[in-house]
């Protein structure tokens, strides 16, 4: 990819402006919606307006499973050589998904991703979601309290202070979806969800032509290849262009398939298709069900933007 230089390409004003906390955390996937606020606002076009008028405090945390895209980490490394004192980056510490998966005969408990199970006569299931938080929702927020511990003195969970910061999460406003079905619950106190994007009323077609216009590379879609939601051309594409993550992925499919240790009574599937990936290699990646060739999702907010 060719990445413009960011430095040459300055707003005088802000473009957009966000009326937020004193202090925001962005989950920056590497995906085209999140790097969408940081490219924002690293250009001067987005201003999260702290109370008093001036630039929010800003922090970027990438959660890093291990196991993106190679496109998406290499998207990611930009991004973080375009780090500020007003935008800086984290990486938050985490556990690698793929290890975990492999190793998973060592382990009683296992966050896995919603993988699929073949119920027989009662036909296909999913396992519960899981990865999404062990993965990447617990490393950021750890990885947010020691940065503010770092910067402020203050652990926001512990802290008697009323110490809350506004994490953003880059839906856009035609994913109202995704919005509607956001848990807040889930979210500690200390750090509410908002969406920038769909407060600014700024769709997918407005991202896309933000990144043509400024010339910038559109980051691929920010997922783990082993993740249950590659559809079965999104999984073609890996076996043809990324043949080593494919056959990664065909080991994880091969080793999950008995996980009784792990308390899983039925056989279990990388795909929604309930064939392993090494045979749909060999059937072409078609199953001849259009239905079933569609790609699941994430609500989460912090894996695909
Ligand atoms: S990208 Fe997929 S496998 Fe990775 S953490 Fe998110 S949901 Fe789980």
């Amino acid at each position: 990819m060719n990445f413009p230089d960011l430095d040459k390409m300055q707003a005088s004003h802000p473009r957009w402006e966000v009326p937020s906390n004193w202090v925001v955390c962005l989950n920056l996937s590497g995906g085209t919606q999140s790097s969408f606020l940081f490219l924002a606002m690293r250009l001067g076009l987005l201003k999260p307006v702290s109370p008093n008028g001036d630039w929010a405090t800003v922090v970027c945390i990438i959660a890093d499973p291990g196991n993106e895209n190679p496109e998406t980490y290499n998207y990611l490394d930009w991004l973080k050589e375009n780090t500020t004192d007003r935008l800086p980056v984290l990486v938050a510490d985490g556990p690698n998904i793929t290890d975990d998966l492999l190793d998973n005969r060592n382990r009683s408990r296992l966050d896995n991703p919603p993988f699929f199970v073949d119920k027989g006569d009662l036909g296909a299931g999913q396992l519960v979601h899981k990865c999404t938080s062990h993965y990447k929702i617990q490393p950021i927020r750890r990885a947010f309290r020691k940065w503010c511990r770092d910067k402020f003195k203050i652990d926001p969970a512990t802290s008697s202070h009323r110490f809350t910061v506004d994490c953003w999460i880059g839906f856009t406003s035609d994913e109202v979806r995704r919005v509607n079905r956001f848990d807040h619950s889930s979210q500690p106190q200390y750090m509410p969800v908002r969406f920038p994007l769909n407060e600014l009323n700024i769709d997918k077609q407005q991202v896309s032509e933000f990144y043509e216009e400024f010339g910038i590379p559109m980051p691929s879609r920010s997922m783990c290849e082993i993740c249950f939601a590659h559809g079965l051309s999104s999984r073609k594409k890996q076996a043809e262009e990324r043949p080593g993550q494919f056959e990664l992925a065909c080991k994880v499919d091969d080793e999950i398939r008995d996980l009784r240790h792990c308390g899983v009574t039925y056989p279990v599937y990388v795909s929604n298709t309930l064939i392993p990936l090494r045979k749909l290699k060999e059937n072409g990646f078609s199953t001849g069900n259009r239905m079933k060739d569609a790609e699941s999702e994430c609500n989460s907010g912090v894996c695909f933007l």
